[in-house]
């Protein structure tokens, strides 16, 4: 009989999951998420088969107090088993936006790792709990499934060593307070499929952006991190949808003195009023509608979007001594010729001349055979990053 493993990406009020059998390689089964996750409400169940059509679509009864991971996942198993095509759950990927310093690859879950992980709660507060509810909740409901934990920092360990610091007082960045980088999962399946797509690229010097509703870039060299944009938290580096991403830190400073703000609302101003969305006046964080907007103020946030994306080319190049290659990747990068077309304008004095048609068209390769160098368009895929993690470590394969 045949596996499957079961990949959640768990959040704060929403999660999604996505199952892989494992015969005959890796390839989905069914993918969904449930959505509208808190007390006293009913949470909405959708999933997909793997030719994308709908094969769930349910409101599912409003979870108790203190029970919302046991309740949520008591279902979700519950619908999967059914749901398998005669596979046997056998293993679980989760992932987890931070392993520290210590965690450079997946890891199989064990008391000892859950401990671990909870102690890594500080560096990242509005991520980490959320992550770690449903792996701790599987340890106790299903002891027979083997757990594996999949960090976002852990593609990033690789990091030059200044990349890592802040000008901060030692103390500080002895106690944890480092530029870590995120979205080390998407940049993994990244570079791996570039040995694929353009083994010649995969070895060289590549900026990748990771152009989402949270954005960041990675500058690799021969597949591996060397610095990202994002640093001890994943509201630094580009501007995105509704963060900020880098700022003077002043303006925090001045949003204490002369606003009287206090955490909870810089927290807010920081992650969720800001970027795209702030700068547009409030129109919207989806980069769509922005596209489609005559107002100034959407204009203006696009092209602050495009202004940032472009200078950290620059900075990046310089991380890894040039550049080789620019991918783009996620729901901007993947599917937004206009977005790319006008980075890449922005970017054409290092070299990188577009194909307007292969651009149109989302490439792979947007430029032209002489271009020295070389831009691609690439979906990224993290489930099935997390998923090839799981099947190595508890299957060997
Ligand atoms: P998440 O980071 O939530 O996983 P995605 O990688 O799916 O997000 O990216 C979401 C973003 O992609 C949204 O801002 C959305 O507007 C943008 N997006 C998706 N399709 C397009 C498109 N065709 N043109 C421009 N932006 C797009």
């Amino acid at each position: 009989m045949s596996d499957a493993i079961l990949v959640i990406n768990a959040g704060s009020s929403s999660s999604k999951f996505s199952v892989f059998g494992t015969e005959g390689g890796l390839h989905m089964i069914t993918k969904g998420q449930v959505e509208g996750i808190g007390v006293g409400i009913q949470p909405h169940f959708s999933a997909t088969n793997a030719a994308g059509e709908t094969v769930a679509d349910e409101l599912w009864p409003s979870f108790e107090v203190g029970k919302r991971h046991s309740s949520l996942l008591r279902l979700l198993i519950d619908w999967i088993e059914g749901h398998l095509n005669g596979a046997t759950l056998r293993a679980v990927g989760h992932r987890v936006v931070h392993g520290g310093s210590g965690f450079a690859a997946p890891v199989v879950v064990t008391p000892d790792v859950i401990d671990e992980l909870n102690g890594l709660i500080p560096l990242a507060p509005l991520h980490q709990p959320h992550n770690i509810g449903p792996i701790a909740t599987l340890h106790d409901l299903h002891p027979d499934l083997q757990q594996v934990a999949c960090f976002d920092t852990a593609f990033h360990t690789t990091k030059r060593n200044e990349a890592s610091l802040l000008g901060l007082p030692r103390k500080y960045l002895d106690a944890g307070v480092r530029r870590y980088g995120f979205h080390g999962l998407s940049y993994e399946y990244i570079a791996h499929a570039l040995t694929e797509i353009a083994p010649d690229v995969a070895k060289g010097r590549v900026v990748i952006a990771h152009l989402g509703s949270g954005a960041s870039m990675c500058a690799i060299k021969d597949g591996k991190s060397v610095d990202s944009s994002m640093g001890f938290t994943a509201v630094d580096g580009l501007m995105m949808g509704t963060r900020t991403g880098s700022l003077d830190p002043g303006v925090v400073l001045h949003m204490v003195q002369a606003e009287g703000m206090d955490g909870k609302a810089l927290e807010k101003l920081l992650y969720k009023d800001s970027g795209l969305l702030g700068v547009s006046g409030g129109i919207s964080n989806d980069m769509r509608v922005l596209l489609e907007s005559d107002d100034p103020n959407a204009r203006e946030a696009v092209d602050l979007f495009v202004y940032r994306i472009a200078k950290e080319i620059g900075a990046l190049a310089m991380a890894i001594g040039g550049i080789d290659a620019l991918v783009f990747t996620a729901g901007i990068g993947e599917h937004s010729a206009e977005i790319r077309k006008r980075v890449i304008e922005q970017a054409a004095w290092m070299g990188i001349t577009l194909s307007p048609a292969a651009n149109d068209t989302h490439g792979p390769c947007l430029t032209t055979p002489d271009s020295p160098v070389s831009a691609w368009a690439i979906p990224t895929n993290e489930e099935l990053m997390i998923a090839r993690h799981t099947q190595a470590l508890i299957f060997g394969a």
